[in-house]
């Protein structure tokens, strides 16, 4: 009876081994082969990513119950876990509702089960049984739901072994795959003493950092002794996928650095003398600090692999010229790619103000040019005689090519485009710089994990003579009001922006365009229409905004109609923006002071942060209102976290708090790994040992070709899988 089994403590319990038989299985097994595991059970274990032996005892339970063990029928609580023994007295009520009484000599419980006949639950009038589950109250008395059921032959078998309680894993389950199950075949793995479960991880860094090994790590997840040990268990485990993550982060960068092909750019004092006198302001102590970690990359031989974050209007993009001017004093080509052509347009416009009466070559590669126009600028890139291209994507379509190109510099907002920068590097002879920016401020748990190969400059502090944006949280009752209170602001020449979640009626958009909180996955039934902007833009139309010049703009319509209606915004012909998110994606209009936002509980905060940045640019101060539909406790603290700070950081942090990586991040594209067992959020110290340790050792052994990382070789292609590509580069 496989529920017998969870009763056991050891590993090695005897009737267990003798259950199972013969030798320990090798990790490499497929779990077909385990005894009580058919090809049927195997390919719904498949169905949980469980193949091999090995597998198995990665599938760790994703919490913990704790069994009280023993306990007197009298002694029972409510919510504990606890096992019963004693005798069956009585049935009651009906299939798919059956109940038995248990009695023993302090008293009577009700064992009660959901779509199971307590006959198949192994339960006999008059019969001994253990009985293992948790206990409910019910209708005033106790019940204990769901029990995992033994038998006993008599009276004296069954208190023969007494039984003292632990914590029990409880494993994500399937309707194939029953708990029990799944629990009964990892403990018949785990009953052979001799089952070999290699470690990987170097000894010396085992004991430097105390850490159990792997095979008893892994026990202990699967069957905790005590909170203590599961906790070193759990520590260790955690370690694992850090350290392999940052393993494989470490070689990547390690074989960058080992590149022959990438070149030192020099700067002295008289270039950087040049640079700064074209600049039409002094540059900020943050400007000055990333600089400075930017050119002392661009001196070495190998390519820089740089991320800069900064907040919006942080002035990033006078960092990126000063590398591009850095570039072309140097006497090499730079490129600078922003994620659309409004952005690609707006950089351009930027330089031109930093650039306009100096001798550099800059051009704007657009999307809708001419076919005529196109061939003569790519001939002019080709030939050398362009020092500074400005374009989006297009610039690594195949064919661009450059004649001497040092930097590339990727703005990316806050898309994160951590792929784009391969395309580029094989494309030119020699390896250029590479410069990310975001103005995503990404904490630095997520920063490592995602961007590990990468080294990062932030700009912490904004230039001065900035506005003051006041933000308000509304709830979504008084918005009418307060829409009307606005229209003078309007009437007098101030702009605003109102964004919605959605487009139109469907609830498909709603996903993309806002990604729920983390824990309200599925919107309660009774929830609210959520407002989409071609309503919305109806409704100010006729209504509160009447008479005002309105816009409409979304990510449905055609490129032109979207460049067309933001250049009207920006010429301030119109007042009012009704939007989707689309304006996120550092759309500059330095008039525009009002931002609404439409159930401002469906975004991300960092997104808020983003959609507030597009106000109070221009030294005028903005308002930021935050419309609540969500009457919840959480969402309201959620919001109040955007009225008490304006630091993006602050923001990004609570923010992976709230909702987690995977969502703070957007999509799961961008190369987030996925952790069992380490949490981002807390494990944080143990992220920053991983990676020392992974660097240090990639630093002893960069290509882990010493016999004693032999096994850290394997583990780290059998992580990667098809996804090999770190080891690749290696
Ligand atoms: P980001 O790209 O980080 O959003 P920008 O580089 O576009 O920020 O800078 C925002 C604005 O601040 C621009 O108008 C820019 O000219 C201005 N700016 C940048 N650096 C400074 C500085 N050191 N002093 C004054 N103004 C600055
Ligand atoms: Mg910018």
């Amino acid at each position: 009876m496989m529920s017998s089994m969870s009763h056991n403590r050891s590993a090695s319990t005897p009737h267990l081994a003798d259950r199972s038989g013969g030798s320990a299985p090798r990790l490499d097994m497929a779990i077909q082969y385990l005894r009580g595991v058919g090809p049927k059970r195997a390919a719904a274990f498949a169905e949980l990513g469980v193949r091999t032996v090995g597998d198995l005892l990665e599938y760790l339970p994703f919490r913990y119950e704790d069994d009280a063990g023993d306990c007197p029928v009298q002694d029972l609580r409510p919510g504990m876990f606890a096992t019963v023994r004693g005798q069956i007295t009585r049935f009651g009520g009906q299939y798919p509702h059956a109940t038995a009484t248990l009695h023993d000599e302090t008293g009577a419980v009700t064992l009660r089960w959901f779509n199971r006949s307590p006959r198949g639950a192994g339960v006999y009038r008059d019969g001994y049984v253990s009985a293992t589950g948790k206990v409910q109250e019910f209708n005033g008395g106790l019940e204990i739901i769901q029990p995992r059921v033994r038998q006993f032959a008599n009276e004296k078998a069954l208190f023969a072994e007494r039984f003292e309680g632990r914590r029990v894993g409880v494993y994500r389950a399937t309707a194939e795959l029953k708990a029990p199950v799944i629990r009964a075949t990892i403990e018949s793995v785990l009953s052979h003493a001799d089952l070999a479960i290699d470690d990987p991880l170097p000894p010396a860094i085992r004991k430097e950092l105390d850490l159990p090994p792997r095979a008893t790590a892994l026990r202990e997840a699967h069957q905790p002794s005590d909170q203590a040990r599961l906790e070193h268990a759990r520590r260790r485990l955690a370690f694992d996928e850090f350290f392999l993550l940052e393993l494989g982060m470490a070689l990547k960068r390690r074989s960058i650095r080992g590149e022959p092909r990438g070149q030192a750019l020099k700067v002295t004092g008289a270039i950087d003398e040049r640079i700064r006198a074209r600049l039409p302001f002094r540059l900020t102590p943050s400007q000055d600090k990333v600089i400075a970690e930017i050119t002392s990359d661009l001196e070495q031989a190998y390519p820089m692999t740089r991320l800069l974050q900064g907040d919006v209007g942080s002035g990033k993009t006078v960092v990126a010229v000063y590398a591009a001017l850095v570039a072309i004093a140097n006497k090499r080509q730079a490129a600078i790619m922003a994620p659309t052509e409004i952005l690609a347009a707006q950089h351009f416009a930027n330089i031109e103000r930093y650039l306009a009466d100096s001798r550099v070559n800059y051009r704007l590669l657009r999307g809708g040019m001419s076919k005529r126009d196109r061939a003569e600028l790519l001939g002019a890139i080709e030939s050398g005689e362009i020092d500074l291209v400005v374009g989006t994507q297009a610039l690594i379509q195949k064919d661009v090519g450059f004649r001497d190109l040092a930097l590339v510099v990727v703005d990316e907002q806050h898309k994160f485009g951590v792929l784009q920068r391969h395309t580029f590097r094989t494309k030119a002879a020699r390896t250029p710089h590479y410069l990310v920016m975001t103005a995503t401020p990404i904490p630095r748990t997520l920063a490592m994990t995602v961007f590990g190969d990468l080294d990062v400059s932030t700009i912490r502090q904004s230039p001065p003579g900035r506005g003051v944006t006041t933000t308000r949280v509304l709830p979504s009752v008084a918005l009418e009001r307060t829409l009307l209170d606005l229209r003078p602001r309007l009437e007098a020449g101030e702009q605003a922006y109102f964004v919605c979640p959605v487009i139109g009626e469907s609830e498909e958009e709603t996903a993309k365009a806002a990604p729920a909180p983390r824990r309200t996955k599925t919107p309660p039934p009774l929830a609210p229409k959520l407002r989409s902007a071609i309503d919305e833009f109806e409704r100010l139309r006729k209504g509160p905004w009447r008479d005002l010049p309105l816009g409409l703009l979304h990510g449905g319509m055609s490129q032109e109609d979207k460049d067309a209606t933001l250049a009207r915004f920006a010429r301030g012909e119109i007042r009012g923006l009704i939007s989707t998110t689309v304006v996120e994606v550092g759309v500059d209009v330095p008039n525009a002071t009002i931002m609404v936002v439409q159930h401002a509980e469906r975004f991300g905060l960092s997104q808020l942060h983003q959609l507030r940045g597009r106000v109070g640019r221009g030294g005028s101060d903005g308002l930021c209102l935050l419309v609540r539909h969500a009457r919840g406790a959480k969402a309201k603290e959620r919001l109040q976290v955007m009225c008490e700070t304006t630091d993006g950081f602050r923001i990004a942090e609570r923010d992976l708090a709230f909702r987690g990586p995977g969502e703070l991040l957007g999509t799961r594209q961008h190369g987030l790994p996925e952790f069992r067992v380490a949490d981002l959020m807390t494990d944080f110290e143990l992220l920053e040992l991983a990676r020392d340790a992974a660097f240090a050792l990639v630093q002893r052994d960069p290509k882990l070709t010493a016999p004693e990382h032999r096994p850290l070789r394997a583990a780290l292609r059998a992580r990667l899988g098809r996804g090999a590509s770190l080891m690749d580069t290696a």
